[in-house]
């Protein structure tokens, strides 16, 4: 999986979050990446967030939104993407990744699988996070 989140000059967030689904998938299977709200949401009056790991888990959870309600309910960035990974695990025992930005720019990430790399820039007035997750 790779995903992006982004804050422009005029508070507009956005997120996307593109993925190969998992090893040995079910034919036809849609996974979470492409459910808004499950792998990828945005909404400028909350945060932009994009999701990756086991997709079944985050889908049962619609742990996107879960995460961003958060943040508009207060929670920085950066505790509320821990809330949500420590979420997934407590709930499901899921295994995944977060990335997590708020209106203030505030950047967020956690994750229970073993690696994700991650990146944050600020050009031009925009505020972008990636990441990339292999799950084998
Ligand atoms: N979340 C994706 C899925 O379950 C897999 C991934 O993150 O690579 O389809």
């Amino acid at each position: 999986t790779v995903g992006a989140v982004a804050l422009d000059s005029r508070g507009n967030l956005a997120a996307g979050t593109s993925t190969g689904g998992t090893l040995n998938k079910a034919p036809g299977r849609v996974g979470d990446s492409s459910l808004i709200g499950c792998g990828c949401y945005a909404d400028n009056l909350s945060a932009a967030v994009s999701l990756t790991g086991w997709g079944e888990p985050i889908m049962k959870l619609v742990l996107g939104k879960w995460a961003v309600d958060r943040v508009q309910r207060g929670n920085a960035p950066e505790v509320a993407a821990n809330e949500a990974i420590a979420y997934l695990n407590k709930r499901l025992q899921g295994h995944g990744g977060i990335i997590l930005l708020g209106p203030d720019g505030r950047f967020g990430l956690a994750h229970n699988t073993p690696r994700m790399a991650w990146g944050i820039g600020n050009e031009r007035g925009l505020r972008t996070g990636i990441s990339s997750e292999e799950l084998t």
